[in-house]
């Protein structure tokens, strides 16, 4: 079966180790500035789009590097200003930052930004209405799915004393991620899981989720997410590049997120379950007695 690959790219640098980073901190994430080029080069060598989420920050203090970005034809969506942590913010303060990473990002582009990642992975109460707000058309913050786009609920109600009420699907379209397919966890030392792992190991178990979606979901959609201070290291780098064409033997697709999110507005079915072997499916919450 076919499927569909999304490269993503976490621009953090400096904004990622604020506030009171120390001098070391701050220069492991100003490492990412070396990350960048090496980056666009590998997939300027093989002709493959990707999408960035820069903060406001690393926008205003890179200007050059992430003009380039936007040039190789690479998609640049929203990652907060200075890499605040949304879920840690009041309303009035992440709908501040917010609006100030979108006028940010869209004086870059030349027009709005289509899509947010936010830097805690995670959405506050208010993070959905900001979002939808400013007009964006999708997040790629949260794991319900592994290959499948799907729509952010509103209204979930989860109580111990009985089973959880599913809400409605809001307008914005989620392009899920996974702490086992960024490079963050299994590779920096202050991140969550065991660190420094071998790159061959990390990028085989990346590999696999895709070998499994070829095998057993209808076009599948996956997305990997990298840091340039991450994976802009040599042995990762090498490492990524036997990744990328591996896919590309396998036959996937690469995709901007944008248009991924617009082919499934425009009504594309992204990733069904359609195992070769077994009689079951996914199932919905509910549904008692069938
Ligand atoms: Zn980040």
């Amino acid at each position: 079966m076919s499927g569909t690959v999304c490269l993503t790219f976490d621009f953090d640098s400096f904004a990622g180790a604020l506030p009171g980073g120390s001098p070391g901190d701050l220069a492991r994430a100003e490492f990412a500035a070396a990350g960048v080029p090496r980056i666009l080069n590998l997939l300027e060598h093989r002709a493959i789009l990707s999408t960035w989420f820069i903060p406001g920050h690393t926008v205003q203090t890179y200007p050059a590097l992430c003009r380039d970005i936007v040039r190789a034809g690479h998609e640049v969506a929203l990652h907060g200003y200075a890499h605040e942590n949304n879920s840690r913010l009041t309303a009035r303060e992440e709908r501040q930052v917010t609006r100030h990473a979108f006028e940010v990002v869209a004086d870059l582009l030349g027009e709005a930004p289509k899509g947010a990642r936010t830097p805690s992975w995670d959405l506050s109460a208010a993070t959905l209405d900001i979002l939808t707000e400013l007009g964006l058309d999708y997040d790629s913050s949260l794991m319900a799915h592994d290959y499948r786009p799907y729509f952010v609920r509103q209204g979930d109600h989860h109580r111990v004393e009985g089973p959880s009420a599913l809400g409605n699907p809001s307008p914005l379209v989620e392009l899920p991620i996974s702490w086992s397919l960024d490079d963050w966890p299994a590779f920096e030392t202050n991140g969550r899981g065991r660190p420094l792992q071998n790159a061959r190991l990390v990028f085989e178990n990346w590999r696999d989720d895709v070998v499994y979606m070829l095998r057993d979901f209808q076009d599948g959609v996956v997305t990997f997410t990298s840091h340039p201070e991450v994976t802009g290291r040599g042995h990762r780098l090498l490492g990524y590049e036997r990744l990328v064409d591996e896919l590309r033997q396998m036959g996937v697709a690469f995709a901007r997120m944008d248009s991924v999110v617009q082919a499934f507005l425009a009504g594309q079915s992204y990733g069904e379950y359609r195992p070769e072997h077994g009689s079951f499916r996914e199932r919905p919450p509910g549904g008692a007695g069938m």
